[in-house]
C-alpha cells in the first residue's frame, strides 16, 4: 500500500491533507461534522492526489523554494537532502496552506470515486460531503470546492450506475 497511515488531528479544525511520503492527516473537526462514509470520500481524494503526484510536486516546489533560501543563509550548505530533515515541519505546513489547481482536484475527486466504488462505499457520500463542507477555510482553501467537482462527481455515478 503506498500510504503509510493515516493520523487524526484531536483539534475542532474542519481538514485533512495527504504528504508527499503518504502519511495523512484528518482533523476531528471534519469526522465530527462527516459521516463515515464521507470521510471515507475525503480519503479517497487525499490519497487520489498522492498517488497521481499531486503532494509530491507541491512538496518538491516548497523544497525547492526552502533550498533556496536556505543555501544562500548557509553559504552553500543548503543541501536539499539536509533541508528536508530540518525543515520538514514548515514544508508540510507550505503544502498544506498551497492549493491545489481545479484539474488536480477533479482528477483527485475522480480517484476517490473509484476508492468508494472499489471498497463498497457509498459514492453519493462524496457529492453530500461538498454540500456539507460547501462553506470557506478548512479543507476547502487547500481544495477549492465547485459545482463542476459536484458534477464531474454525479456524472461519474450516474455512468457507474449504467455499468451494473
Ligand atoms: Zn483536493
Amino acid at each position: 500500500m503506498f500510504w503509510r497511515f493515516i493520523q487524526a488531528y484531536l483539534v475542532p479544525d474542519v481538514n485533512a491533507f495527504a504528504m508527499a511520503n503518504g502519511c495523512m492527516r484528518v482533523f476531528a473537526g471534519l469526522m465530527d461534522q462527516l459521516s463515515d462514509d464521507e470521510v471515507r470520500g475525503v480519503i479517497g481524494h487525499e490519497i487520489g492526489h498522492v498517488k497521481l503526484g499531486h503532494s509530491l510536486t507541491k512538496m518538491r516546489t516548497a523544497l525547492l523554494a526552502a533550498g533556496t533560501r536556505e543555501g544562500m543563509a548557509a553559504s552553500g550548505k543548503g543541501r536539499a537532502s539536509e533541508i528536508a530533515a530540518s525543515q520538514i515541519g514548515g514544508l508540510a505546513e507550505s503544502v498544506v496552506n498551497s492549493q491545489f489547481s481545479q484539474k488536480e482536484e477533479l482528477a483527485a475527486d475522480e480517484y476517490g470515486y473509484h476508492f468508494m466504488v472499489r471498497h463498497h462505499y457509498d459514492p453519493n457520500a462524496m457529492v453530500s460531503m461538498f454540500k456539507k463542507l460547501g462553506g470557506s477555510g478548512g479543507l476547502v482553501s487547500s481544495h477549492p470546492a465547485s459545482p463542476r467537482r459536484v458534477k464531474n462527481i454525479e456524472t461519474l455515478i450516474v455512468k457507474g450506475a449504467k455499468k451494473k
